[in-house]
């Protein structure tokens, strides 16, 4: 990916969040008004509404359409927020540069569709419109990097990604699984990409927001994108994790925003402690590997299979309880040994195929 430049709206402060804020939808121009004005009030510059909504099944609310329109510009002239809405398709695209929009985004479902993707792409190809992508659906990080490719390659500059959670059959606390690993990742291999959290989508509940969106400061997302509604009991959609715009301040207003140019000696210290252990973790495992490939000639030499599933069992359930008895969690410990007893598993295949 070639190089991205910040949505550079609002500009941005070391101390506190961007915050793009509004309602799932547009319902009415009474309710979309009313929740922008709180929202100036409350001193958020940048106004979210869904005017297309992908909803899972058809029949219900499926957004109120390009007759929104007129009511972003509205909230646009009579607040001075910035408006942004989502764009799914090339007819939205067009629509929206017609019209006084100021930043777009993609939604999760579309941005896991690469022949969407790079429709949308051609039709906003060559403008200079801010676009945020939404991670897919699905915890792909090469499917969410290939979207923004796709927009990078239109020549669109300034680009931003939203991390909003990923569909899992864990069902959780959560309606989408934050999975952080991945937008970790995302920000390590593209340092300069701006990435926003929207702890509406993954918590799916109000009560979430607040924790989420801590989460989020703490590993450094450079902004928050969440859902606040006027009357939001009374939301045509999404309404069980909106939040009125006092609240949503109310959660900004106590954010702790830490430092992260700063290191104490304390936490050198403690740093110096880790990169030890990861020495030692890291010989471990490539003792464990030369076992293991040990163990692949045995069975080479004997005929037997590389897999076997009853002893693989075994050690996952007696080192998964081991780790809960030193106050780790299980579901790590699995993802751990899966990882481990994988490449175990293809070093012996190796092995065995050798001539
Ligand atoms: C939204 O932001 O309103 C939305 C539809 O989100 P997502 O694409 O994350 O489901
Ligand atoms: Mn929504």
């Amino acid at each position: 990916m070639t190089h991205t430049e910040p949505i550079r709206l609002a500009a941005a402060d070391s101390r506190r969040p961007l915050v793009i804020a509004g309602p799932c939808s547009a319902e009415t121009e009474e309710q979309t008004l009313a929740t922008a004005r709180q929202l100036a009030d409350e001193g958020v510059r940048i106004f979210r509404a869904g005017l297309w909504k992908p909803r899972t099944k058809p029949g219900g609310f499926e957004g109120v359409g390009s007759a929104g329109i007129a009511w972003l510009e509205r909230v646009k002239r009579e607040t001075g927020m910035y408006v942004a809405t989502e764009i799914a398709t090339p007819h939205h695209a067009e629509a929206v540069l017609e019209s006084g929009i100021d930043l777009l985004w993609l939604g999760a479902r579309t941005t896991a569709n690469p022949f969407a993707v790079q429709e949308i792409a051609d039709a906003l190809s060559g403008r200079d419109i801010p676009v945020l992508v939404k991670n897919p659906v699905s915890p792909d990080l090469e499917l969410w990097i290939g979207a923004v490719e796709r927009l990078r390659n239109a020549g669109i500059r300034r680009i931003g990604v939203i991390h909003r959670g990923f569909t899992s059959i864990d069902r959780s606390r959560y309606r989408n699984h934050p999975m952080w690993g991945i937008p970790i990742e995302l920000r390590r291999r593209f340092p300069e990409l701006q990435i926003f959290c929207d702890p509406s989508h993954i918590g799916g509940a109000r009560e979430l927001v607040a924790p989420l969106a801590q989460q989020a400061m703490d590993l450094g997302f450079d902004g928050l994108f969440v859902e606040s509604h006027c009357r939001p009991d009374e939301a045509w959609s999404d309404k069980a994790q909106q939040i009125t715009p006092q609240a949503l301040a109310r959660i900004v207003r106590q954010l702790v925003i830490r430092e992260t140019a700063t290191t104490t000696d304390n936490l050198n210290g403690l740093r110096a402690e880790i990169d030890k252990l990861d020495d030692r973790l890291l010989e471990l495992l490539a003792e464990r590997m030369r076992v293991a490939c040990e163990i692949g000639r045995c069975k080479k030499e004997h005929g037997m299979p590389v897999l076997q599933t009853r002893r693989y069992e075994q050690l996952l359930s007696r080192r998964t309880e081991q780790a809960a008895e030193l106050g780790m969690d299980r579901e790590f410990m699995r993802s751990v040994l899966r990882a481990i007893h994988e490449e175990s598993v293809r070093q012996q295949m190796r092995i065995i195929d050798e001539k």
